[in-house]
């Protein structure tokens, strides 16, 4: 499976998926995925409300939805993000936050899902990138 991009356009601001450097699919401007550092996000199955898309925010701006079974690679410069993961009213999370750094350039994350009797909460922990899907 291709690495699938998750990226924010630094001109119009539109999140979109890409395969590889290419231009915006709204304004045109040329994106590129060769960043400095990375991080991808793995959401690992669950068989609760696994047709509903999940709603990712990094350090609090809106970068999309992931799917059941899906990973995302967000290329990023070095620096910390927090992750913070919401679906409707289930909006616990244990907003990670990762450091993106010469030493550590690429971090591999897995959200689980964990039932609650109000709400459910999600869980990220960082995996070996090993763990991760090809
Ligand atoms: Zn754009």
């Amino acid at each position: 499976m291709a690495i699938r991009y998750r990226i924010k356009c630094p001109s119009c601001g539109t999140v979109s998926n890409v395969s590889g450097n290419g231009p915006c699919p709204r304004c045109g401007s040329l994106i590129s995925v060769e960043t400095p550092a990375s991080f991808s996000l793995y959401r690992m199955g669950d068989f609760r409300g696994s047709a509903t898309g999940l709603s990712i925010y990094i350090n609090n701006e809106p970068y999309g939805q992931i799917g059941n079974r899906e990973c995302l690679t967000f290329p990023m410069p070095y620096g910390e993000y927090l992750i913070h993961i919401a679906c409707g009213m289930n909006r616990k999370c244990n907003d990670p936050v990762i450091k993106l750094s010469p030493e550590d350039p690429n971090v591999y994350m897995q959200i689980r899902m964990k039932a609650g009797f109000f709400q459910n909460s999600f869980i990220l922990n960082r995996a070996d990138p090993s763990t991760m899907p090809q």
